[in-house]
């Protein structure tokens, strides 16, 4: 998350580095003001790739809250390279993690899901 508690080469240029550690690990409303921080940082792929990576269970990194990550790595369980993913990846979700853009993860995996299931209605009735 920052460079006070990883070792990674390119936390020295996180926008956090210079945060107390305590500040960034806040949970609920407080986590948006964090949020905002990472959009600004320009390590924000990387250190969203090591919380992916390593499962990191606490925490905003590279802009997302531990739910968002939880999420992703459930909705795409053949991903072994994050940072080819998210770097290279044509997905929608992808695409919006290399905006600068806060990101909305669940809301996106919702309606993905909900169109999902209204194309699989929509297939069974055709098919009877
Ligand atoms: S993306 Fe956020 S948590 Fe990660 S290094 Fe940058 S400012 Fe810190």
């Amino acid at each position: 998350m920052t460079a006070l508690v990883t070792d990674q080469p390119w936390a020295v240029r996180a926008a956090c580095a210079a945060k107390e550690p305590d500040t960034l690990f806040v949970r609920g409303a407080e986590q948006k003001s964090v949020r905002q921080l990472c959009l600004t940082c320009p390590v924000r792929l990387q250190c969203l790739t090591e919380a992916l990576s390593s499962e990191e269970p606490f925490g905003v990194w590279g802009g997302l809250t531990e739910r968002e990550r939880r999420a992703l790595i459930k909705e795409y369980p053949g991903v072994s390279d994050w940072w080819e993913w998210l770097r290279d990846s044509q997905d929608e979700v992808a695409e919006e993690l290399r905006s600068p853009e806060p990101p909305k993860v669940i809301g996106r995996l919702r309606a993905r899901r909900r169109a999902e299931g209204q194309y699989d209605v929509k297939s069974l009735r055709s098919a009877s």
